[in-house]
């Protein structure tokens, strides 16, 4: 689950990392009080949605006065904002963070994630703050410094000051680095992250360390254990179809491709979408009902996947193991018959009572394409979706 900046460096300021004093604001008007409240002479106004490259998108302005704010507010709010991780659509910009203005003198990044090789947190650190980190790691991976740190010692201070300095960290500066380290990776652990960034960290003219961003992005499966993370979930930045999947308790995960895939099992589903790609085609979604789909869950499903504007066709993959194929069958042709089919669909079933779901889709009379086997149900996907 992702998070907005501003939450992001609530976060941090618990943790001891020193960020920039800010308000998060949803109105021009607020904008404006807030830059009144924070003083100073210098702000900036940030459009806060879940995704990054904000201010090459023009979503964070730098003001002079008041009333800079107040245009750079006007024009930030409301804005359809592009950056490469929106999409071409780009996003709907409802909140704002007004913070004071920082004097940069030198930009640096910083990074954790999940090491799953070396089942650790791997932090990443780099000179070229500023900068997105693929395009540092594509033309000079040898900035990048990177440190698994061990899980039961944590991250020591020694070793963040040794990454510190290979950064290029002046010896000044060192021990307000380590602090935003050691918190940077306390916060991490503390609050199950999957990653977490500040990019970029800044060294001020005084010498002190600031973090100017925050991006955050917590495990799902831990949210449990944090109501307060769980809090700050800002469901206007989430895909609408993947919020719908999950009221019904089924694993969707929307894609660029236009044939949808209801599969019983992950591995199946992952299967099912390896397969569209091999036959030349492109999955619409993941989409896992689960081994206990019931037939309102199927129904859902079948709803979901024809809100899809770029949909094409629908191929339904099912093996019955614990569920049995007559039972999956009924509930897709009392789905079909509830919604309006609008493009072809392909049903490959296996397993117990095969047989007789088959024949229950063939007696529907519904425009139900048979798929023999995995192959030659998604050949005949690929096929029905170029036709259309
Ligand atoms: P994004 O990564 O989405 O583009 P950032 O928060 O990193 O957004 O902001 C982009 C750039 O704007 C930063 O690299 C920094 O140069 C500048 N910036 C951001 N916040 C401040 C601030 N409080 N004071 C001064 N400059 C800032
Ligand atoms: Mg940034």
């Amino acid at each position: 689950m992702k998070i907005h900046e501003y939450q992001g460096k609530e976060i941090l300021r618990q943790f001891g990392v020193p960020t920039p004093r800010g308000i998060a604001c949803f109105t021009v008007d607020e904008a404006v009080t807030a830059a009144r409240e924070l003083g100073g002479a210098v702000w900036v106004v940030k459009a806060q949605i879940h995704a990054g490259g904000r201010g090459k998108g023009g979503g964070v302005k730098v003001a002079h006065s008041h009333e800079e704010v107040r245009a750079a507010a006007q024009q930030i709010l409301g804005m359809h904002l592009v950056t490469h991780q929106t999409g071409p659509g780009g996003q709907l910009v409802r909140r704002l963070l007004v913070e004071e203005g920082a004097q940069i003198a030198r930009e640096f990044y910083l990074g954790m994630v999940v090491d799953r090789e070396s089942q650790r947190v791997a932090l990443l650190a780099s000179s070229e703050g500023g900068m997105e980190i693929e395009e540092v790691a594509k033309v000079s991976p040898d900035r990048i410094h990177t440190l698994r740190i061990d899980p039961l010692a944590g991250l020591m201070a020694d070793e963040a000051a040794e990454v510190a300095r290979r950064i290029g960290i002046p010896d000044a500066s060192i021990a307000g680095a380590v602090q935003v380290l050691q918190g940077l990776y306390r916060a991490f652990v503390e609050k199950d992250a999957m990653l977490a960034e500040i990019n970029p960290l800044v060294l001020t003219a005084d010498g002190s360390t600031l973090a100017l961003d925050a991006k955050f992005n917590f495990d799902s499966n831990a949210l449990y254990r944090h109501p307060e993370i769980t809090a700050y979930r800002d469901l206007d930045e989430e895909d609408p179809a993947e919020v719908e999947a999950s009221r019904f308790d089924l694993s969707y995960i929307s894609l660029d491709g236009d044939i949808a895939c209801l599969v019983n099992g992950a591995g199946l589903a992952m299967a099912t979408m390896d397969i569209i790609k091999l036959y030349g085609g492109n999955p619409a979604n993941f989409l896992d009902v689960g081994g206990g789909a019931s037939r309102e869950k199927v129904t859902e499903a079948f709803k979901l996947m024809l809100k899809n504007p770029n949909l094409r066709a629908i191929l339904v993959n099912i093996f019955g193991g614990i569920m049995k194929c007559d039972v999956i069958a009924e509930g897709i042709v009392a789905a079909v018959r509830e919604v309006h089919l609008s493009v072809p669909l392909v049903v490959r079933l296996e397993g117990t009572n095969v047989e007789l779901g088959k024949k229950i889709l063939a007696e529907s009379g519904l425009p139900i394409i048979s798929g023999s086997d995995m192959a030659d149900a998604a050949q005949k996907a690929v096929a029905a979706a170029r036709s259309e």
